[in-house]
């Protein structure tokens, strides 16, 4: 599975904003977006032209970012929101939000996208009651997320509930039993990503 590299505080000072993307370190000081506030590189600290164009390309860099997708398939996911009826933006916000990784991070079994994508493909959780190793797949509603009987990382997963605040409504969670049911799919107000979509429904738009 391919998936992006390269440094994560870099990738939140590049978009000029904490993304959250290293669990636990983001919630301290030594985040690297609060000790230096400017984007990574030589011409950092230098003064940036903004077109229309590059503030709709930030926007599609923080939201792959965000949600840990690479080029590719969130085009993929352009796609497919641009065919469903209803509103392209909040389609692609809402597919992006039910993905097993994202939805494991909302309710709080994992710190961090990165930890929930590695805690999946390594077999830890089940999908009503069959074990699911990919990331990427889509939430329904009605769906029962459990721990895998045989996993060893029931610790892991409950320190990362010690950091969660509130369970999207969307979302009921049990963190004693390590189980989850997906209500329903999220509202756009429900999506608590920092993301304005309509600017990259524009980029993509053109
Ligand atoms: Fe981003 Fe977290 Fe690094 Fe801060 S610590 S810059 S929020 S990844």
């Amino acid at each position: 599975m391919a998936r992006d590299t390269s440094p994560q505080c870099k990738q939140c000072r590049r978009e000029g904003q904490k993304l959250f993307l290293k669990g636990e370190r983001c919630l301290t000081d030594k985040c690297g977006v609060e000790r230096r506030s400017y984007p990574p590189g030589e011409h950092g600290r230098g003064r940036m032209r903004q077109s229309e164009y590059r503030v709709q390309l930030r926007e599609k860099q923080k939201a792959k970012r965000y949600y840990g997708v690479l080029e590719k398939q969130f085009r993929i996911y352009y796609q497919k929101a641009s065919r469903q009826p209803g509103i392209t933006g909040e389609n692609l916000l809402r597919m992006l939000e039910c993905r097993f990784d994202n939805v494991l991070v909302r309710l709080g079994f994992a710190a961090s996208r990165r930890q929930a994508r590695q805690l999946i493909l390594h077999g830890h959780w089940t999908v009503n009651g069959r074990r699911v190793n990919v990331p990427s797949y889509q939430l329904r509603d009605d769906d029962v997320i459990a721990i895998h009987p045989s996993s060893s990382a029931g610790q892991v997963i409950r320190d990362a509930t010690e950091l969660t605040g509130q369970v999207p409504a969307w979302l009921q969670a049990d963190h004693d039993g390590l189980t989850a049911k997906v209500l329903r799919r999220p509202e756009r107000r429900e999506i608590a990503a920092p993301v304005q979509e309509q600017l990259i429904v524009e980029l993509y738009s053109k």
